[in-house]
């Protein structure tokens, strides 16, 4: 009650200002309290970098509470909450990967397993090779990451190289843990500031869908960033899964012996980092591919914080705007 009654006080006594960097947009918009909390604990762990250094183009996607959905929210009166989170589909079976294949099933052209290695200007459009294969098309719109297309082009200026080389990314470590019983269920996400447990979230994906574990079983995933490089993307995968299951099995309730599968990923790309040099970075590669003509959408291939549905959606009207 303490804590809550202190948030509450610093929200509504919050110093009137005007933020420049994420962590003086934390103290803005929602006082000491949550700021010291919650907000900048849990943004140092996600993002692994002093938040003065972050910029404020992408603080949209943070919840936006209404003042009295957060004096109610202290009170313990139930609130709608952050609605596009609340209401959503999700595939009955196959993971969020069914929604991918159900696309591919629609579309017989595309072609898998080519990994675009080098990109040539030629005078009746592009030769995009892997290698060994080559293909020809009028126009380009990419959806890889922007450093791997950047660096599939010749002849690119050192502005442009220089600039890419300043664009700031997170990988992310998702450990996976299956246990014997149901009880990782009634919660989707856990958010967690702590800077003594190694994840800043965990995700209960059989509340999305019963299909997602076998009956009487259930499994979390717990996903932890890092910058590129580091140390911890080469810890063994034995070594992760004892640590993070020693984190949370008190906060999520297993024990060891629940544990009956793990599994743990790595993928390089992951976040997007917004720090302050990334409007002028951004700006140089964009203005270098629109003078080549090269489209480019997606998180990686466009360089923004977007989820799923932002990506489709700009993947659309990019070609809606073409054809
Ligand atoms: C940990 C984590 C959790 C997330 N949770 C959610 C969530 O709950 N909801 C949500 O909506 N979004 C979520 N996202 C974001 C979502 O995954 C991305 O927004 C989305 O997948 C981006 O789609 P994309 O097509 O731009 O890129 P991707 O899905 O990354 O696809 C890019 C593709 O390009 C391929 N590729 C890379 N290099 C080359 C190359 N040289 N040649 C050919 N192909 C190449 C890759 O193999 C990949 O298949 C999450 C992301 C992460 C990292």
């Amino acid at each position: 009650m303490l804590f809550r009654s202190e948030c509450l006080i610093h929200f509504l006594n919050r110093p009137e200002m005007d933020p420049e960097n994420l962590e003086e947009w934390c103290y803005a918009r929602f006082g000491t309290g949550i700021a010291e909390k919650y907000l900048i604990p849990y943004n140092r762990k996600i993002w692994k970098r002093n938040l003065k250094e972050l910029s404020l183009l992408w603080v949209d996607r943070i919840p936006d509470p209404s003042r009295e959905d957060i004096v109610k929210s202290a009170l313990g009166i139930e609130t709608e909450g952050y609605t596009h989170q609340l209401n959503f589909f999700y595939p009955r079976s196959g993971g969020i990967e069914s929604l991918v294949h159900s696309l591919l099933e629609r579309l017989p052209k595309v072609q898998t397993g080519f990994r675009v290695r080098k990109i040539s200007k030629k005078s009746h459009g592009w030769e995009i090779s892997d290698g060994k294969r080559v293909i020809e098309g009028k126009r380009i719109i990419s959806t890889i990451p922007i450093f791997d297309l950047i660096n599939s082009l010749d002849n690119v200026p050192d502005r442009v190289r220089n600039a890419l080389e300043g664009l700031q990314y997170n990988s992310v470590i998702v450990v996976m843990i299956g246990v014997n019983h149901e009880g990782l269920k009634g919660r989707t996400a856990l958010y967690i500031p702590d800077p003594d447990i190694l994840a800043h979230r965990v995700c209960y994906l059989k509340e999305f869908s019963s299909g997602n574990a076998p009956i009487g079983k259930s499994h979390l995933i717990a996903e932890i960033t890092v910058p590129p490089g580091d140390p911890l993307l080469s810890l063994d995968d034995d070594k992760l899964v004892e640590r993070v299951a020693s984190d949370l099995k008190d906060i999520c309730g297993f024990s060891e012996d629940d544990i009956v599968a793990s599994d743990v990923k790595r993928l390089e790309y992951a976040y997007v980092v917004y720090d302050l040099e990334y409007e002028k970075n951004t700006g140089i590669i964009y203005d270098y591919l629109d003078s080549l003509g090269i489209y480019y959408a997606g998180r990686f291939g466009s360089f923004k914080y977007i989820n799923m549905d932002a990506c489709v959606d700009m993947s659309r009207k990019l070609v809606n705007s073409l054809y």
